[in-house]
């Protein structure tokens, strides 16, 4: 381990301390990244304490996934969400005790302390402070690892609604974990900054932000207003105008839901009746279970969760439980059962979004917000997309893992404390073209480099292969022809296409690059009104020179690439000509002179071969050749069209 370089007293990183889990963040040349070690990146805020004469003080701790998939085992000794006693007496925890496993007992000036107990009846006081610091230098030393020097400073998030004494327990925290902590930040703005907001020089208006943050088993809502700071080099300002929440409300209010529905059922299969699959009252959930051992409860949670997750991805999702021999518990849950389960607590974060709206009144001054983000996992769910964009009436901010955002924005942060984030690509404008693969691997260029952004583009494509019901958006970066040759930023499919022929669907495909750099593509099939859609950051992970050098290589193969796409092109188009004029050919010909008739065969057997041959190897045929054996083709054909449309006109439905 190195200490940092001299004159730079190291990077400030960026620390996320969550209630559930906790990550570790830097902001470098190519923009922020969340650090790994060993494999791990998101550490669960779980601390076990161990007894270990050969230790200080007598205890050892364990944190992380260890101490979590183990804390059933040890009750009494491991610490979890210990972020909801930091710098609260004891009396104003009182309402979070019944969900924490552990004793919480009265320390010096009323405050909340942990008290552990070990297997021998021996006990330990613990500070929340104490247990944040293990997790913080947990952290610090994965840090290290990836990083390969000493940090000794570090930006760490808390929520909006930390009052002064929290804020302090925080950094008492750090320092306890041999951490300056040089600035506490707000989650939400930290969110707002992963996602350049506020970050970028030349800002020029004032804009008002709502970050909607759901988890596991906490909401809050925040809106912010971020005040530009003029000229370059000044930073701009975020005030937090008002926040709202439920602190018991979360991810895993819906998996309980679906345990109740399972278990209701299982309870009906057990009994020989039929599984009755109306729902249940979310109150219920406590005396459905009864009737199960823990193992069972827990199973049933953990299939809960996983099909909840599934629902995010897919339309519809499958358990299969084994209660005893010969008796096994099926159940496919679809998205809309899900949805009608899921929508009344979604609802009331609703309703939270909307006291915060209310309480923002007087400075919003009527106008609406500019932009939502999202953090926590639970806003992976696509109702709640659908319904908080509805309900802020601006679609959502998607782009960034929404459980990395705050650690993201937070290293952020400590890069423009320590002077790295300056000269990074949080730029106006787009340094690199975007555009969408097409058909044989070539590029379609929307957006073209040197654009300033905001930056809109939409064009219209269509399918090769008849009968295609869904159609694959590979999102591209880069300077070349080919996809090979560039870097792709994300995929997405739009589906539920009904069957057409080829050529025939109208997909129109719209690049959106906005001010803070976010680039959302939607696809909408016109004939089916069928939509989808992406978001992505496409400077996140460039450098500088990064750009420079993809620029340089597009220059020094531009001849080259030029031909490739031309001869690419070619192939879509002439196979899509020889398939439309040889089905017209079969059913027309025989009305075709037979001078024509024998001119237009020549013809699409010499387009066949040239589109196999540059099948084959695109480099064997001459592009212009190529096109010119398209054109007589079309040219040759013209007669066979006149009589397919006169046709078509009379009804034949050709
Ligand atoms: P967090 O507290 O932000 O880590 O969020 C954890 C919650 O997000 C848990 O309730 C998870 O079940 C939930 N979650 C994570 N991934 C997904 C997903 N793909 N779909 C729905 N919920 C998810």
């Amino acid at each position: 381990m190195s200490a940092p370089e001299p004159g730079t007293r190291g990077a400030i990183v960026g620390i996320d301390l969550g209630t559930t889990n906790s990550l570790v963040a830097v902001y470098d040349e190519q923009g922020p990244r969340v650090l790994e070690a060993d494999g791990v990146s998101i550490l669960p805020s779980v601390v076990r304490y161990e007894q270990s004469p050969s230790s200080p003080g007598g205890v050892r701790t364990v944190v992380g996934v260890d101490a979590k998939d183990r804390a059933v085992e040890f009750p009494s000794r491991t610490l979890s969400s210990v972020k909801r006693l930091m710098g609260r007496s004891l009396s104003d925890a009182r309402s979070d005790l019944d969900f924490l496993g552990y004793e919480v007992v009265e320390g010096t000036h009323g405050q909340a302390r942990a008290r552990v107990v070990f297997e021998d009846g021996s006990s330990r006081e613990v500070t929340p402070q104490e247990v944040s610091g293990v997790i913080l230098r947990t952290l610090k030393g994965l840090a290290e690892s990836a990083l390969g020097h000493e940090v000794g400073r570090a930006v760490v998030t808390v929520p909006a609604y930390f009052d002064d004494a929290q804020r302090q327990a925080t950094r008492d925290a750090g320092r306890l974990a041999g951490l300056d902590v040089v600035r506490i930040v707000n989650e939400p703005t930290a969110a707002a900054l992963a996602y350049g907001i506020g970050a970028r020089a030349g800002a020029d208006s004032t804009e008002t932000i709502a970050v909607y943050d759901l988890g596991g088993g906490t909401f809050d809502v925040s809106i912010l207003r971020l005040t530009p700071g003029g000229g370059e080099g000044e930073t701009s300002f975020f005030q937090v105008l008002s926040t709202a929440g439920d602190t018991r409300l979360g991810g895993d209010d819906l998996d309980h839901l679906l345990v109740s529905m399972f278990a209701r059922e299982i309870r009906a299969l057990m009994a020989g009746g039929e599984a009755d699959s109306s729902r249940l009252e979310t109150g219920s959930t406590r005396n459905e279970l009864d009737a199960f051992p823990a193992s069972t409860r827990r199973a049933l949670k953990m299939f809960a969760e996983s099909v909840k997750c599934r629902l995010s991805e897919d339309e519809s999702a499958s358990v299969r439980i084994e209660i005893n021999e010969g008796l096994v518990y099926e159940r496919t849950v679809t998205r809309d059962e899900f949805e009608d389960l899921a929508a009344p607590p979604i609802e009331r974060t609703l309703a939270a979004c909307a006291r915060a709206v209310r309480d923002a009144r007087d400075q919003l001054g009527g106008a609406g917000v500019d932009a939502v983000i999202l953090v926590g996992g639970s806003t992976r769910i696509p109702l709640v997309r659908r319904r908080v964009g509805e309900f802020f009436g601006v679609e959502p901010y998607t782009a960034l893992d929404p459980d990395r955002v705050v650690a993201l924005g937070a290293a952020v942060q400590g890069g423009i404390l320590s002077g790295a984030a300056s000269g990074s690509l949080l730029l106006d404008v787009i340094p690199l073209s975007l555009g969408v693969e097409t058909s044989g691997g070539a590029v379609a260029k929307l957006i073209v480099r040197n654009s300033s952004a905001p930056a809109r583009a939409t064009e219209m494509f269509s399918t090769g292969v008849d009968g295609q019901t869904s159609i694959k958006l590979n999102i591209v970066q880069g300077e070349r022809e080919m996809v090979e040759d560039c870097r792709s930023l994300g995929e997405f499919e739009l589906s539920g296409i009904p069957p057409m022929p080829a050529g025939i669907p109208q997909l129109e495909v719209e690049f959106l690059v906005d001010t803070n750099g976010v680039l959302r593509v939607s696809a909408h099939e016109r004939r089916s009104g069928k939509r989808a859609s992406l978001q992505v950051v496409p400077n996140h992970g460039l450098t500088g020179a990064e750009v420079d050098r993809i620029e340089a290589e597009s220059f020094a193969h531009a001849r080259e690439d030029m031909t490739r796409h031309r001869v690419v092109d070619l192939i879509a188009n002439s196979s899509l000509d020889l398939k439309w004029i040889g089905e017209r050919f079969e059913r027309y010909g025989d009305r075709l002179e037979e001078a024509q008739r024998q001119d237009l065969r020549a013809r699409i057997a010499e387009l066949g071969e040239m589109v196999e041959r540059a099948r084959a190897d695109w480099r064997s045929v001459d592009p212009n050749e190529f096109h010119a054996s398209k054109e007589a083709l079309d040219l040759a054909s013209v007669r066979l069209q006149e009589i397919s449309i006169s046709e078509s006109l009379r009804g034949d439905g050709a």
